[in-house]
């Protein structure tokens, strides 16, 4: 199976999905597993499986997909990987991202874009991002499932893109540590698969608490494949009144209505549910998140990590700081750095990142409500659009790719979990997925009302 991955991935170039090969890691690993036996053994013993480029992982190359992290290879493991490994997951090399996990299309990275497998007349599609090569190579057949981050959409919009599974958790159920860091109270790893089975095997051995993470919970971990009954009668499901935007996309409104109907028809309740602060949160979320990654991206200095840029002479200190900047980080990060420096300035901290607090917290008591009164799940659009052509959305009109978080970055700033899962196609033969949001630590319950309409 490791063998059949390692070709796979290496007949896949144009997908640009693996940055990093790994096949030598690869088949030791499976060995392993093969040696190990595979009665009783781990979960995933044997599973080929991709990793996302912003997870660290020992020896091997690092770059969260920036210039600036050229050649870092470190010398420990996150503990989502390490989680995984001692499963017995295999590991066949680091997928392509956005830089810093910081854009919805894959087309910041410092590798050039992933290619959505899918197409339209031949023409190349994006498979979203931030974990568009996870998407992407899961996509494609290349690995079984592949590790994402969701700091704002980038497991669920790419899964969507892509009709693939992809679940993020709630804030605190995956360790962070050993994340290349983004936006640290936003930021949650999950897996990426072709079924909701595959999500919740993945997801179980993913989770659980971590000494090294201090936002980790200390929670059990639920076995998640076995939650997957099948059985949602009497669950109660919440369509949220404010998500029925204006001149939202036809497709998307019809498969959200049919999407309805199947939870009715497996006999789940179905009502209509008010997130009144639902408009404030694409703004609060991009200064949040801009915010926090402007403190987390300043460790990033010549010195400690990654590439230095060439000095003149006469450089000092300063100077070597600006130019390793100036040449490691691609435009998209450094508009981040600089929106986050703005709202996190003297004057005008209160205005918006105090401000964008305040929001995040009246987005938090939105759901509260809605869990209060009954509703075990939300139901709603994963992406306002089918999969988007490469350079289709211009650099120059950053806020038009930004739009494409509008039904994603909510349950962030609430630390929700969601799940995006395929549940039908568009008119020209694109996946379409609908996202379902459900209460802290009840991802359980969230995967098995998954399940019955993947
Ligand atoms: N598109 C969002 C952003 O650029 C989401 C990113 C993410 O979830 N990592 O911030």
């Amino acid at each position: 199976l490791t063998q059949a991955c390692i070709d796979a991935i290496d007949a896949s170039g144009a997908l640009n999905a693996f940055v990093h090969k790994t096949p030598e890691i690869a088949l030791e690993q499976a060995a392993a597993a093969d040696a190990r036996g595979y009665a009783d053994a781990p979960a995933l013993n044997g599973i080929p499986l991709g990793i996302k480029d912003l997870f660290c992982t020992k020896g091997v190359d690092s770059q969260a997909a920036s210039g600036i992290l050229k050649g870092f290879k470190p010398e420990y493991e996150s503990t989502v990987t390490t989680k995984l490994f001692d499963n017995g997951a295999v590991m066949l090399g680091k997928l392509n991202m956005d830089e810093f996990a910081m854009g919805s299309s894959n087309e910041s990275s410092a590798y050039g874009p992933a290619v959505n497998p899918w197409k339209v007349d031949d023409r190349n599609l994006t498979p979203g991002g931030s974990s568009g090569g996870s998407a992407a190579a899961v996509a494609a057949d290349l690995c079984l499932g592949a590790t994402g981050t969701d700091t704002g959409g980038s497991i669920r919009q790419p899964a969507a893109f892509t009709g693939t599974v992809g679940i993020k958790p709630t804030y605190g159920r995956c360790s962070r540590w050993g994340i290349i860091a983004y936006a640290s109270s936003l930021d949650q790893a999950g897996p990426m698969t072709k079924t909701v089975r595959d999500s919740a095997i993945m997801l179980s051995a993913m989770a659980g608490h971590d000494m090294k993470d201090s936002t980790s919970a200390d929670l059990a971990v639920p076995d998640f494949e076995a939650a997957l009954t099948g059985d949602i009668k009497g669950k109660v499901i919440g369509i949220p009144r404010e998500y029925r935007l204006d001149g939202l996309n036809e497709e998307i409104t019809k498969l959200w209505d049919e999407g309805a109907e199947m939870l009715r028809a497996a006999g789940a309740e179905v009502r209509d549910v008010s997130l009144p602060h639902s408009k404030y949160a694409l703004p609060a979320y991009y200064v949040i998140a801009s915010a926090e990654a402007s403190s987390n991206l300043a460790r990033y200095d010549g010195v400690r990590f990654g590439e230095r840029a060439p000095l003149g002479a006469g450089d000092g200190i300063n100077e070597m700081y600006e130019k390793t900047r100036a040449a490691g980080f691609g435009p998209e990060t450094q508009r981040r750095i600089m929106v986050g420096t703005y709202v996190l300035s003297a004057g005008f901290y209160d205005a918006y990142y105090n401000r964008a607090r305040k929001v995040r917290t009246l987005i938090k008591r939105d759901f509260e409500n809605v869990f209060a009164d009954g509703v075990d799940a939300i139901l709603a659009p994963a992406t306002p659009t089918p999969a988007f052509g490469i350079g289709e959305v211009s650099d120059a009109n950053p806020v038009e790719m930004y739009l494409n978080d509008v039904f994603t970055v909510t349950l962030n700033l609430a630390g929700l979990p969601g799940i995006a899962v395929p549940t039908g196609m568009s008119s020209n033969g694109l996946p379409l997925g609908l996202q379902l949001i459900g209460r802290p630590w009840e991802e359980a319950d969230l995967l098995n009302i998954a399940h019955s309409v993947e």
